[in-house]
């Protein structure tokens, strides 16, 4: 388990903790279950439903896991209702954020097990690639599938990152269940130096 707290909740790049070293960035469609795997892996009931507060839900979310060491909530994407205007807003903070930000070390990408790789998924993919920092990816709501049904998506997952040439990692997970949390937590801290 990660210890974390909540710390700041940031609408512009100026506002981003001075004193942070590292920092692993969560990012995902809205609904995927990244809040609750946020909260699973802090062991935290309510710690990544701030982000989801109406007013902070453009916004990046950090959390202290350690001197100087952050996760961060990104602000999901892909919810049809969100006006452009907001989209081109996500895109702005987002894509500055990870594409400029040098304490990132990684970004957990969370894709629902049924719906893996949409659009908006491969693209972030894809242009988070080019930055040369790894993406770890958890395959959410692995309990909503049978052991037999889950393999080959992850299977699959894996080689759909291998045809695009990209280095990142997969696996299995469920918040309600506390699947693979060990797996997620190791990349975590191992990505933090931690
Ligand atoms: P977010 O929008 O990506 O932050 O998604 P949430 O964490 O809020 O989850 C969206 C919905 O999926 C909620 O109803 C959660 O209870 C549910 N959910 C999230 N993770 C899991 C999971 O691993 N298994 C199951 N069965 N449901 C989940």
């Amino acid at each position: 388990m990660l210890n974390a707290s909540f710390q700041i909740t940031v609408a512009e790049l100026a506002q981003l903790p001075p004193d942070s070293l590292a920092e692993v960035a969560f990012a995902g469609r809205s609904n995927a279950g990244k809040s609750s795997a946020i909260n699973a892996i802090t062991n935290q009931k309510r710690l990544a439903f701030v982000s989801k507060t109406p007013g902070r839900t453009q916004h990046l979310n950090f959390f202290r896991a350690g001197q100087g060491r952050y996760l961060v909530d990104l602000p999901g994407y892909g919810y049809a209702k969100t006006p452009m205007v907001e989209q081109k807003r996500w895109q702005a903070l987002v894509g500055s954020y990870l594409a400029g930000r040098p304490q990132l070390a990684g970004l957990v990408l969370i894709m629902d097990i049924r719906h893996p790789f949409t659009d908006l998924d491969l693209m972030l993919l894809d242009w988070f690639q080019a930055s040369g920092k790894p993406v770890h990816i958890l395959l959410s709501k692995a309990d909503k599938l049978s052991r037999n049904q889950s393999l080959p998506v992850l299977r699959a997952a894996q080689a759909t990152l291998a045809e695009r040439g990209n280095p990142g990692s997969v696996q299995l997970f469920s918040s309600p269940k506390h699947m693979g949390l060990d797996e997620a937590e190791a990349v975590i801290r191992n990505w933090l130096q931690m």
